[in-house]
């Protein structure tokens, strides 16, 4: 999944996708890709990825249905131009739009009950790692965030685990770091829901992917696929990513 944040005008991303599409062929079936163009950008993207299989997917949404939001987006407004998938509690969403696990709540329960699917992101600070708080933090983050959701929800979930000290940084988790956390989260969807649904939900790990990194990150058995930022900007570096899962 590529996170285009704030980045790419109309005219940027016609670039992008037209270098997506030249080399899609490339990557296997069975990878479903995935990608997050700002809200100006949604319904042009839906539009030239509408004979593919790349899915296009929302930054953001707003918890609300409608009503005097000024600047917001509602899940019916995504609906209506094709977009079924949100991305919510993105870091940079929680730090600098200060949005709590409690909004992040109430957004995942808006976009489950229009039956969209949701990107969940999460991840220690580092301040969080060094005081070897990350396991609590990320446990805590799940169960504010996302834990009041019921067992046949989690069809519509997909979980991406975020370190925020490796978001943007070119600082990356080892394989080792990445695969010891997701599977905690499984065991903490265990504990909470069942093994079955921990086992099923797809967990992605995000912070500083790259088409040199990608494989052995993606080579550990519960890593289940990338959330790409910077990477996912340049057409072949995100294809190259996705042909090393
Ligand atoms: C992200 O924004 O979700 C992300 C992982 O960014 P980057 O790949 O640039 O670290």
């Amino acid at each position: 999944a590529g996170n285009w944040k704030m980045n790419c005008d109309l005219a940027e991303m016609e670039e992008l996708l037209a270098g997506i599409k030249n080399n899609i062929g490339s990557v296997p079936n069975d990878v479903q890709l995935m990608v997050a163009p700002s809200f100006t950008n949604l319904h042009p993207a839906f539009e030239s990825l509408r004979e593919t299989n790349v899915k296009v997917v929302a930054q953001n949404m707003h918890q609300s249905e409608s009503g005097a939001f000024t600047g917001e987006v509602s899940p019916s407004m995504l609906k209506s131009i094709g977009i079924e998938t949100v991305i919510i509690g993105h870091s940079e969403r929680r730090s600098i739009f200060n949005e709590t696990d409690a909004v992040l709540a109430e957004k995942v329960s808006t976009a489950l009950k229009h039956g969209m699917t949701v990107v969940f992101c999460f991840g220690e600070e580092l301040k969080d790692r060094k005081a070897d708080q990350h396991f609590e933090v990320v446990k805590q983050q799940l169960k504010e965030g996302l834990f009041h959701i019921n067992d046949a929800d989690w069809d519509k979930i997909i979980l991406a685990y975020e370190p925020v000290w490796a978001i943007g940084t070119g600082e990356t988790a080892s394989p080792e770091q990445a695969q010891e956390m997701h599977a905690e989260i499984r065991k903490m969807i265990t504990e909470e829901f069942s093994k079955e649904i921990a086992d099923k939900v797809a967990i992605l790990y995000g912070g500083s992917v790259k088409p040199a990194n990608a494989q052995e990150i993606f080579a550990k058995e519960d890593v289940d696929g990338g959330l790409i930022g910077g990477a996912s900007l340049k057409a072949d570096d995100f294809l190259a990513i996705a042909k090393s899962y």
